[in-house]
């Protein structure tokens, strides 16, 4: 069981820790920051910490960002009328990597799961129907098309269409429980050009 140091075991299993990185490749990084000159350790350890500590939620779109508001939110040539709602903040790279959608963002940071105990009070709906209040010509929802997210989607609706703005949901197209990060950009313009008014 114990073929290294106590140290070495520790950093493998601290790697291996982390999403997508299984037992052997945690092992290859861990042999490799070793090999790595002192300096440069030191200085990937210091990016990380850095980035924990100066990175925070938009005050408007609640996305990952080090400032009050992110770039997008900040940018004065996109449609702060326009508002897509997405799950996680990797959903919302992926539109921007398009380069076509013009509005701005929502990031509800999970979608809801009765499954998982999930519910509307866990996910930032609150915040959503609180930039609401303001001027708001349309409601994109592109939640993902698995369970939660085509739940999630129905509850947004039904709560946004009594206040009268319009509300659509991207077109399916859109693998059935995929993960809109890994879709392509000419999928994801299509679904976004395709939205439907719920
Ligand atoms: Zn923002």
């Amino acid at each position: 069981m114990e073929y290294y140091s106590n140290q070495i075991q520790l950093l493998i299993e601290q790697l291996a820790s982390l999403p997508g990185i299984g037992g052997k490749t945690a092992q290859r990084l861990a042999f490799h920051i070793i090999d790595m000159p002192k300096e440069r350790v030191e200085k990937l350890a210091e990016t990380i910490l850095k980035a924990k500590q100066t990175i925070r939620y938009c005050n408007q779109c609640l996305t990952l960002t080090d400032q009050e508001l992110c770039p997008v939110c900040r940018n004065p040539s996109r449609d702060q009328k326009m508002i897509m709602v997405v799950e996680n903040p990797r959903d919302m790279s992926a539109y921007e990597k398009t380069g076509k959608y013009e509005g701005v963002y929502h990031v509800l940071h999970g979608a809801i799961s009765p499954m998982l105990g999930i519910g509307p009070a866990d996910i930032r709906l609150k915040e959503l129907m609180h930039r609401l209040e303001k001027e708001v010509d349309e409601v994109i929802i592109a939640t993902n098309s698995s369970l939660e997210g085509e739940t999630t989607a129905m509850y947004i609706s039904k709560l946004v269409k009594p206040t009268g703005i319009k509300v659509s949901r991207i077109a399916s197209g859109v693998p059935v429980g995929g993960d809109l990060e890994y879709i392509d950009e000419v999928t994801l313009l299509r679904a976004l050009e395709g939205r439907v008014e719920l």
